[in-house]
């Protein structure tokens, strides 16, 4: 499989063996318990340690991580039960923590966790690969990139290098590009680590996350919290989302490819500014995102001249919904200081980026745009 192109990796992902008379994909497995007698060995034994449908979904999970590798999966109930999984698992009271400062919204929560428990957290931004600066002496290194919400890319190679010559693990939060986008793993991360909730799953009606791992040992510490403190994935969630994984290389083509059209158009606009895409080759992002992702994600971020433009612009809009999150075929926009906590001014607009066609939802934005200029 390591040789194929991402499609055909995607829609054979994870698959059984063909066996007469079974689905393609079996369905989801409802067991809070297993038949077992005698002595109490796997592979399924309780239901809060493994499930049939987990399997199926981190087989093909791994397969798209590191095509070829010997790679271990663990999903979770959410990309936060992942996140923290990683975190609160490795580190011991004393510890050193490198954050991003400009990461997600929820990593403020986990540092406040991570220092009451005795650990020291050091934040940096992670542009201009900032983080590098705050290294000395740490145990775990947490990289976003692209970051979410600013879209700042950072050298994820020159960074590991760096980690792990001072003995620091690095994961990557690769919820934004995708394992379709850029695989971690690879480029040297010890944890690849992703809210599943967005791209992965892409239709906005799951919570799921996974933490991919080369190493055994490290694996097993993921395995193992999640046995701790039980964020789990239900079954269904887990089967809907192997069944998205399907359709992932086509829904990422599209969206990606609709993201560069409309940041291409929204470069034009006078009344925009502070526009970022990775793709973009004049973005500042580009030159370390071409040395490291294969594709450059659905999400596009600009800003607008004030809070009352940017809800007018919102409001108009009729192919993308005001609403949070990212990574699903329906477009969707949000004002991000709506939520307070990221540094971004009042008329900042992130605009996630659909499967529509390119031409409606370009028209779309722009005539949006233009009304919300006139009406102000
Ligand atoms: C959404 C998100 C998370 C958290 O995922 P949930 O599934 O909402 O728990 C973590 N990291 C990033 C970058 C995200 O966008």
């Amino acid at each position: 499989m390591s040789t194929m192109g991402d499609g055909t990796r995607a829609v054979r992902a994870g698959l059984p063996e063909p066996e007469q008379y079974e689905p393609t994909l079996p369905g989801p497995v409802f067991a809070a318990h297993f038949h077992l007698s005698g002595d109490p060995t796997g592979p399924y034994t309780y239901g809060r340690d493994t499930n049939p449908t987990w399997t199926h979904l981190e087989r093909a999970i791994g397969e798209l991580e590191a095509p070829g590798e010997s790679v271990e999966t663990t999903v979770f109930a959410s990309g936060m039960a992942a996140v923290s999984a990683v975190l609160l698992s490795q580190a011991r009271s004393g510890d050193v923590i490198v954050l991003p400062d400009d990461g997600y919204q929820a990593l403020p929560l986990v540092r406040a966790q991570l220092e009451a428990y005795g650990v020291e957290v050091r934040t940096a931004p992670t542009g201009g690969d900032a983080q590098l600066a705050a290294l000395e002496g740490a145990r775990l290194l947490w990289i976003e990139t692209p970051s979410n919400p600013g879209l700042d890319v950072c050298d994820v190679r020159r960074l590991v290098e760096a980690a792990h010559a001072g003995g620091t693990l690095v994961a990557v939060d690769n919820t934004l590009a995708t394992p379709l986008g850029q695989r971690p793993l690879e480029l040297g991360a010890d944890f690849s680590v992703a809210s599943d909730t967005k791209g992965m799953t892409g239709h906005g009606d799951i919570l799921l996350g996974h933490v991919a791992c080369l190493d055994p040992g490290l694996a097993a510490g993921v395995r193992r919290w999640r046995k701790v403190v039980g964020a789990i994935p239900g079954p269904m969630e887990a089967w809907l989302a192997h069944r998205s994984l399907a359709t992932l290389e086509l829904r990422i083509e599209r969206q990606c490819a609709n993201a560069l059209a409309l940041a291409e158009v929204l470069a034009g606009h006078r009344e925009v500014t502070g526009l970022r895409y990775p793709g973009l080759p004049t973005d500042p992002s580009h030159p370390n995102a071409v040395r490291q992702m294969r594709r450059f994600g659905s999400v596009v971020s600009f800003v607008l001249a004030d809070r009352e433009t940017a809800e007018r612009f919102l409001s108009a809009l009729r192919l993308a919904e005001d609403a949070t999150s990212f990574g699903g075929v329906r477009s969707t926009a949000e004002r991000r200081a709506r939520w307070g906590g990221d540094a971004v001014p009042e008329g900042f607009i992130r605009f996630s980026v659909g499967a529509e066609n390119p031409a409606d939802l370009v028209a779309d934005v722009e005539r949006a745009l233009a009304e919300a200029v006139d009406g102000g």
